[in-house]
């Protein structure tokens, strides 16, 4: 088990943002978390890369216990998170902005890795003398993504990638989320396209009003009329 999130809970002030939440994601699983806005899926993420403090439970990272572990220390760890709303630096080339995220990294494979990203997303290599801001916000989330990823993570966690976009790049977004599961990354994608996320997860968690309420593989809850009801405007 890479991680083992086991009955956590968080509070904003006095609000209980998050109650009882047990979920686990095994090594090389694409483990996707569905919920409506406001369900609490940013303050699981928050509570995961160590910015918000659980009020209970614990988390557990490759058996050991990360729940009060410095957002650096995480990272350290190989957790690495890719922010909704993107976030990449956009007065620097794309080069740069890869480069800046294997800056942990002393050298080693870096090369090799950037030409994974360039093979995975070869508009990024047409474009990488160019300042990141000028990219699209499709070709910006895969910046993004490729930054997150030159750090070598173990863990990916991918804040609503398909946000903003439209359908054609949704669609290019979510065949890369693939792409990269099967080339072994483990992979947490908390989506509020909870059809797209869950077509391609190999489990997946609902989650309403701060608790799981629902989880199996993706093709059971792609399938559970309470799902389809709730979710999929179906
Ligand atoms: P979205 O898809 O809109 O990001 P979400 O599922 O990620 O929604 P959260 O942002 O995690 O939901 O919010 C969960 C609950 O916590 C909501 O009821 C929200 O109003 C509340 N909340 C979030 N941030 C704060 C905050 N800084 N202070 C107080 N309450 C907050």
């Amino acid at each position: 088990m890479l991680l083992e999130i086991s009955d956590l809970s968080s509070h904003y002030g006095r609000i209980l943002a998050l109650k009882g939440i047990d979920l686990r994601i095994e090594q090389g699983e694409l483990v996707a978390l569905v919920g409506a806005n406001g369900a609490g899926k940013t303050t699981l993420l928050r509570c995961l890369s160590g910015v918000q403090p659980l009020s209970g439970g614990a988390i557990r990272f490759d058996g050991a216990d990360i729940s009060r572990m410095s957002a650096e220390g995480r990272v350290a760890a190989g957790i690495a998170q890719v922010p909704e709303g993107r976030q990449v630096f956009g007065p620097l080339s794309v080069e740069d902005n890869l480069r800046l995220g294997a800056y942990r990294r002393r050298g080693k494979g870096v090369a090799a890795d950037m030409e994974r990203m360039y093979a995975l997303f070869p508009i990024l290599r047409d474009k990488r003398h160019l300042p990141a801001g000028t990219l699209s916000g499709g070709q910006q989330q895969m910046l993004a993504i490729a930054r997150a990823l030159m750090g070598a993570p173990r863990l990916l966690l991918l804040d609503e990638p398909s946000m903003g976009l439209a359908p054609l790049l949704v669609a290019e977004i979510f065949q890369t989320v693939q792409d990269l599961k099967r080339q072994g990354t483990t992979i947490f994608l908390v989506e509020q396209n909870a059809t797209a996320a869950l077509a391609i997860a190999d489990r997946g968690y609902v989650l309403e009003t701060g608790a799981v309420v629902m989880e199996g593989t993706g093709a059971e809850l792609l399938a559970d009329d309470k799902v389809q009801a709730a979710y999929l405007g179906l």
